[in-house]
C-alpha cells in the first residue's frame, strides 16, 4: 500500500493524475507521520470506534483511520480528489466515501445509517477557510460523536482553548467551551504540509460535553449576550449590552440586571466567566 504522507508519492500521484491543489478549497495536505499518528492516538480510536472524517483529500489520514477503527466515512467536497482518494484507498473495505459539501450534508442520517451502535468521533485536518463554520455546525446540531479531534490553525484553536481574561479569549471560547472540552493535542508547522501553509497549525480535541457547564434557560438567549459582549470588546459591559439590538432592554434595566448579578458595569467581555453570561441570560430571557 503506498505511504500517503510521503511528498514523493504524493508528487507521483500529482504528476500521473493532473490534480491540481485547490487553494479556495483549503487544500494543504499532510506529509507528516508522526502527527497523523498523534490525531489517531489524541483521537482514541479503536477497532470499536467509528469515524467521521471531514475533507479527506489524497486519504493520507484516512489510510490511518481505516487501519485503526472499525468503520470510517469521508467527506469530500472536491470531486476531482473522488477517483484518487478511490484507488489509493481501493484496500479497505470499512471506508464509505461521500463527494458533499460537509455543511450541506445530513450528518445525522449518516452516522444512523453507518453507525448505528458503538462510540463515534470525527477526526479531520479541516480545511482552513471554513473551520469555525464546520466546528460551531457540528457542535450545534448535537450530533451523537464523542469527540472532534482536528488540526486547525493555531491562532484558531489557542482562541478556543483560551482561559477567560486572556486576550484570546472571546465569542469563540465561549460557544465551544458550552459544548465541548478543548485539549491542545499538538501544534504543527507549515512544513508539515503540501502546498506549505502560510500559517502555523495546531490538533485540538473537543470532547463532547454530557450536558453544557453551565444551566442555561434560554440557549438563544444566551449567545446573544455573548455576541454583544465580545461584538464591542472596547465598550464597558452596559454599553456594549445596551447598544444590541437584539437584548430586548434599555440602559437603565440592563444596568439594574448587572448590579443584581453581582457584576460590575464597567468590566469588559472577556473578564467574564461562562457563568456570570449564564447569570446576566438567565435574568433577561426566559
Ligand atoms: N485530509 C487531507 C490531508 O490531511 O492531507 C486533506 C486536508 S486539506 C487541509 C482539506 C480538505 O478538505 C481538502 O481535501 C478539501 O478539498 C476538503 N474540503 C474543503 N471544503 C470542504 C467542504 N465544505 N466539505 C468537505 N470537504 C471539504
Amino acid at each position: 500500500m503506498k505511504n500517503l504522507a510521503s511528498v514523493k508519492v504524493i508528487k507521483e500521484i500529482l504528476a500521473e493524475s493532473g490534480f491540481k491543489f485547490s487553494k479556495s478549497l483549503g487544500q494543504n495536505f499532510l506529509t507528516d507521520e508522526s502527527v497523523l499518528e498523534k490525531i489517531v492516538l489524541g483521537a482514541e480510536i479503536d477497532s470499536d470506534t467509528g469515524v467521521i472524517e471531514i475533507g479527506p483529500g489524497f486519504g493520507t489520514l484516512t489510510q490511518r483511520l481505516c487501519m485503526a477503527a472499525k468503520g470510517v466515512v469521508c467527506i469530500e467536497i472536491d470531486k476531482t480528489a473522488i477517483p484518487i482518494l478511490e484507488s489509493n484507498l481501493s484496500d479497505f473495505d470499512n471506508l464509505t466515501i461521500i463527494n458533499d459539501d460537509v455543511l450541506k450534508c445530513d450528518l445525522h442520517a449518516i452516522i444512523n445509517e453507518q453507525f448505528k451502535d458503538g462510540r463515534v468521533c470525527l477526526a479531520a485536518n479541516l480545511p482552513y477557510y471554513i473551520t469555525t463554520p464546520i466546528i460551531m455546525h457540528v457542535l450545534e446540531s448535537a450530533l451523537p460523536v464523542e469527540s472532534l479531534t482536528v488540526m486547525i490553525q493555531k491562532e484558531v484553536a489557542m482562541r478556543i482553548a483560551a482561559p477567560e481574561g486572556t486576550k484570546d479569549y472571546g465569542a469563540l471560547s465561549v460557544a465551544v467551551n458550552f459544548y465541548a472540552e478543548p485539549q491542545i493535542i499538538t501544534h504543527v508547522p507549515p512544513s508539515a504540509f503540501i502546498p506549505q501553509p502560510k500559517v502555523s497549525s495546531t490538533v485540538i480535541k473537543l470532547t463532547l460535553r454530557d450536558k453544557p457547564p453551565v444551566e442555561v434557560k434560554n440557549e438563544k438567549g444566551y449567545f446573544k449576550i455573548v455576541k454583544a459582549a465580545f461584538g464591542q470588546r472596547r465598550k464597558t459591559l452596559l454599553n456594549a449590552l445596551s447598544n444590541s439590538a437584539e437584548i430586548p432592554l434599555g440602559k437603565e434595566e440592563i444596568s439594574k440586571v448587572l448590579a443584581k448579578c453581582g457584576i460590575d458595569e464597567k468590566r469588559r467581555g472577556e473578564t467574564l466567566s461562562l457563568q456570570e453570561f449564564a447569570n446576566i441570560a438567565n435574568e433577561i430571557f426566559e
